[in-house]
């Protein structure tokens, strides 16, 4: 099939950002993915560009969930056809709009801050649906970027204007500008007042104050660079919602008051430190007397609930001194594990494990001396009289 040609939409996003609302003419109408590729003679919807993901929203009775641009023309991804010739009224999602604005432009804010400040390009940029990646080409410390958080953060108080403009090219020379990459034809440039002067062709906020808020989540090392989780706007409002109730909910199950939560738990860890060394303290009292009941057994078979998993390699070498076989079960959920040591050269552990396994269910593995495994079945006096069976 091929590919109608398109006169290059007009762009009405650009010269009136506000514009939620708009009449056009439908010059086609294409299938496309699971929906249709409407074009129209003049749209308000911004397409996916630049970091910025595309304005949603309707054109008559189609949902639009997608618009993208080439080569001037943009296509709105409709979930139902429309009918090339036909007027239609278009309407965006004001609330996507809106919070796709607040990350753009306080992205903007806080890359020309640091770009500024600390020397560096700003060389990635992507709106997510929950927070935004900014990207430079330089390290930064956490000191860095909480000053730079400060700087970007007072640009919003001072409720600057944001504006857009093609200059001439002439005018264009005398403009220092940020751009991450050479750009043929007019350049738009957007230009906040002591924080960012930027080559962008994306929607942004009219003045700083509608950022509301730039919060820095998290800084990491990327690419020889940093890359910072940043959340604006309406963002930063629900992400600190969604930490208070998570705080809320931590503060009601360690019954502290806010303030406090650090010190609770911190004294909760160190009481279940303290527990957990007393536990064990006591499962080796209880070992050691089990133990002893068997010492006159050639074959001795001891079942510690309570022993750590880390102590029972050496619970059944200490068993097995001195008899054939020490075997040592710590039973729990789907099964008991196990260590089985063989006392004396006569005899392999991982022989006989292996015997119990296929008897029991189960798996293992070890050597000659020392086998380590779980088994599914099989209880202390059935496990015993099986090793007694075992003849090498
Ligand atoms: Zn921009």
């Amino acid at each position: 099939m091929s590919e109608r040609t398109y006169a290059a939409t007009e762009r009405l996003f650009d010269r009136d950002p506000g514009c939620r609302a708009f009449d056009a003419a439908v010059l086609g109408c294409e299938p496309a993915g699971d929906g249709w590729d409407v074009i129209l003679d003049r749209t308000a919807f911004f397409p996916e560009g630049g970091g910025q993901g595309a304005d949603h929203g309707t054109l008559g009775g189609a949902r639009v969930t997608d618009a993208h641009e080439k080569g001037g023309v943009i296509r709105h991804r409709c979930d139902a056809p429309l009918t090339p010739g036909d007027p239609v009224r278009g309407e965006i999602d004001a609330a996507r709009r809106l919070d796709q604005s607040q990350q753009h432009t306080g992205e903007h804010i806080l890359s020309g801050t640091i770009c500024a400040r600390f020397g560096c390009d700003n060389v990635g940029f992507h709106i997510g649906a929950d927070t935004v990646t900014v990207d430079f080409n330089r390290a930064l410390t956490d000191e860095d970027v909480a000053l730079a958080e400060r700087l970007a953060n007072e640009c919003v108080w001072r409720d600057v204007p944001v504006e857009a403009f093609v200059p001439s090219p002439e005018e264009l020379e005398t403009i220092a500008y940020r751009s991450k990459k050479a750009i043929d034809g007019d350049v738009r440039i957007v230009r906040i007042e002591g924080a960012d002067t930027c080559a962008c062709c994306g929607t942004h906020v009219p003045t700083t104050g509608c950022v509301g808020q730039i919060k820095v989540l998290s800084r990491i090392s990327y690419k020889g660079g940093v890359r910072l989780t940043v959340v604006c706007g309406g963002r930063a409002l629900a992400h600190a919602n969604d930490l208070l109730a998570e705080y809320r909910a931590v503060s009601r199950l360690l019954s502290a008051k806010p303030g406090t939560l650090a010190d609770a738990t911190s004294r909760l860890l160190a009481e279940r430190d303290g527990l957990a060394f007393r536990l064990e303290k006591l499962a080796q009292r209880v070992f050691a007397r089990d133990a002893e009941a068997q010492r006159g057994e050639a074959i001795r078979v001891v079942e510690a609930e309570m022993l750590a998993p880390a102590s029972l390699r050496k619970s059944a070498g200490s068993l097995a001194s001195g008899a054939r076989f020490g075997l040592v079960l710590i039973p729990g959920e789907g099964g008991s594990s196990f260590a089985l040591c063989a006392g004396d050269g006569a005899y392999s552990a991982a022989a006989a494990a292996k015997a119990l396994c296929e008897r029991f269910g189960g798996r293992c593995g070890g050597s000659a001396e020392m086998a380590q495994g779980v088994l599914l079945s099989g209880d202390p006096a059935a496990l015993r009289a099986a090793l007694t069976e075992v003849t090498a």
